[in-house]
């Protein structure tokens, strides 16, 4: 089969890779319905994380299962199956306090800009739908994989409720996928910091009520006034730059919430500074497992169309431009038929 590999900083190639077999008998393979890009994979497409090896790319899938292993118990060929960036077993210590990406027995999921896919610990990392969904719900259901589950975690962890005030930094796609999963949950104002005129009129569809575009202390005071000077109560930091994650946590009021879900990159925080604000940080790589039955209903309900955020749809054989796309912003976020 034929699938994405990257060579080195913006080489992106389609060529053969072995297809995908089972090689534990906890795994199973999958034919995916449709792929795409993340935001993630633009850390080493950009260099900003050395390529070593050529690495076949992503990790954000939704397919119909092929085959499993003979210690597969639950999943089963032909079903439609969703899972996470992290394999994970469902059923340890970690996975049971709701931290599947924190799984004792976690692997990462990777290679997944490919028509077929091996998922490990297939019963605790894949979750099946009753139904099988039409095609039109595809997009919708690929983004829970990471994007979705992550803007979710990235509100769940900001501690967001009904009548609360959010602050979102960032406006790719799990920034925006942030602001519809505080709405989701109830929060009566949603700023969001961008400045990109698609970005913003995507992130008021999904329920975004005012936005910054200044940045640092200009961003700063302009959240402060909005917020009578105090600050938010719950801010999603969705980049992971020392100047992102700063803007969160000064926008945050005395005691509230930063959730981090964008791979840090050069992060270092003062303590002292730190200290004096009474900050709750929590973040980290999404546990989307914990999410998914949820956010399939969802879906499968017509409440949240995640989907929204891919701007461009490409064939898997022109991925290469899709890289390019998001790279130079021109697209949110790439769909890759199959
Ligand atoms: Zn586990």
């Amino acid at each position: 089969m034929k699938g994405a590999i990257l060579h080195a900083p913006h080489d992106v190639r389609f060529e053969e890779r072995a297809e995908p077999t089972i090689l534990q008998p906890s795994d199973a393979v999958i034919r995916l319905s449709a792929t795409c890009i993340c935001g993630s994979d633009l850390w080493p497409y950009r260099g900003a994380n050395p390529v070593t090896t050529p690495t076949p790319m992503d990790h954000e899938y939704c397919g119909v299962v092929e085959d499993v292993g003979a210690a597969v118990s639950s999943i089963k060929p032909g079903q439609f199956v969703i899972g996470s960036f992290f394999a994970s077993d469902n059923t340890c210590s970690n996975c049971k306090a709701g931290y599947q990406s924190g799984c004792q027995h976690a692997e990462f999921v990777g290679g997944a800009q490919a028509p077929r896919l091996r998922v490990p610990l297939a019963d605790g990392t894949l979750v099946a739908t009753t139904d099988v969904p039409s095609e039109d719900l595809i997009p919708d259901l690929l983004a829970l994989s990471d994007v979705m589950g992550t803007g979710w975690f990235a509100a769940d962890a900001a501690n967001v409720k009904p009548g609360k005030t959010v602050v979102v930094v960032g406006d790719g796609a799990v920034g925006l996928l942030g602001v519809l999963s505080a709405k989701q949950m109830g929060a009566e104002r949603i700023i969001v910091m961008s400045r990109h005129g698609p970005r913003q009129q995507l992130a008021r569809e999904f329920g975004a009520t005012d936005i910054v575009t200044e940045r640092g202390d200009e961003g700063v005071a302009h959240i402060k006034q909005l917020t009578g000077g105090i600050g938010a109560d719950s801010v999603l930091e969705c980049v992971g730059t020392q100047e992102s994650m700063m803007q969160a946590i000064r926008s945050a009021r005395q005691g509230g919430y930063v959730s981090y879900v964008g791979v840090p990159h050069g992060v270092a925080l003062d303590g002292t500074q730190l200290f004096y604000t009474h900050v709750h940080l929590h973040g980290g790589p999404a546990p989307v497992r914990r999410f998914l039955p949820q956010l399939i209903g969802l879906v499968f309900d017509g409440r949240i169309k995640p989907g929204k955020v891919f701007d461009l749809t490409l064939p898997l054989d022109q991925v290469a431009e899709g890289y390019r796309a998001m790279d130079e912003r021109r697209a949110i976020k790439t769909l890759l038929r199959l």
